[in-house]
């Protein structure tokens, strides 16, 4: 299994950094984790295959997140004809919204070939390659009104991985990952935007995840900052950039 970041900026893109997008290699095919960067392009300049895409899992249903997926979706749709992938969203809404663009440019869904399905709280993927697992953040859970957001356990090659997804503002709803306190994990890719050092530090205590990788860093925490954590836990903590890739062949 191979990771590779597409776009790892919090919600705007920055000069050096798309908004959140990470590509997943395993056994030959395409997976991601969330589709807030131009994903084709950038699936093209890597080199690789649109029509090797097997799965897209968006953790919710914010344009740094999901923002990449219409040009996929049409491209697929009319061009990259050998696509046939699973799309999985938070909600409807979006759904409806793409379809509605795939429309307006003269084109009408393949839905036998792009699949887009809707997931809830109880969310397992499973292909022969690789098992999803997806539980809820409270990232919307704001104004006592709350709509669904979700981060994921990735599990491939005996290797377990936990993106954390979006979380609470300053974790308030405290809904840092069970599963890295819980359990060991070999890698665990956690956001910034929403936090800051002093807020995650009680979590990174107990953390017992091999590996830590802050991406989709904000305004409320310096790089350096960060990277000053690094030597302070029993795994290392860094920061992931665009274009970063991590093997576990
Ligand atoms: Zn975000
Ligand atoms: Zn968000």
């Amino acid at each position: 299994m191979k990771i590779k970041f597409l776009g790892t900026s919090h919600g705007v893109p920055e000069a050096d950094r798309f908004c959140s997008c990470t590509m997943i290699e395993a056994g030959g095919r395409l997976y991601f984790i969330d589709a807030g960067a131009p994903i084709t392009d950038l699936v093209i300049r890597s080199g690789k295959r649109i029509e090797d895409t097997k799965a897209i899992f968006t953790t919710h249903a914010h344009g740094d997140h999901i923002g990449g997926l219409i040009g996929f979706v049409d491209l697929a749709n009319w061009f990259f004809k050998e696509t046939s992938a699973d799309i999985y969203m938070t909600e409807s809404a979006p759904i409806s919204a793409i379809n509605a663009y795939i429309e307006a440019v003269g084109h009408v869904l393949d839905t036998n070939r792009l699949r887009f399905n809707v997931i809830d709280e109880n969310f397992v993927y499973q292909d022969e390659n690789l098992k999803v697992t997806a539980f809820p953040t409270e990232h919307l859970n704001r104004d006592s009104k709350r709509r669904p957001s979700y981060g994921y356990v990735v599990e491939a090659d005996g290797k377990r991985i936990v993106f954390s997804g979006d979380l609470s503002i300053h974790l308030k709803h405290g809904d840092f990952p069970k599963a890295v306190l819980e359990e060991d994990v070999d890698l665990f890719i956690c956001e910034m935007a929403h936090f800051n050092i002093k807020d995650v530090t009680q979590y990174l205590e107990r953390c017992k995840a091999r590996d830590v990788r802050f991406n989709h860093i904000g305004y409320m925490e310096t790089f350096e900052a960060i990277e000053a954590l690094n030597g302070k836990y029993k795994f290392p903590v860094k920061i992931v950039r665009d274009g970063d890739e991590i093997s576990f062949d």
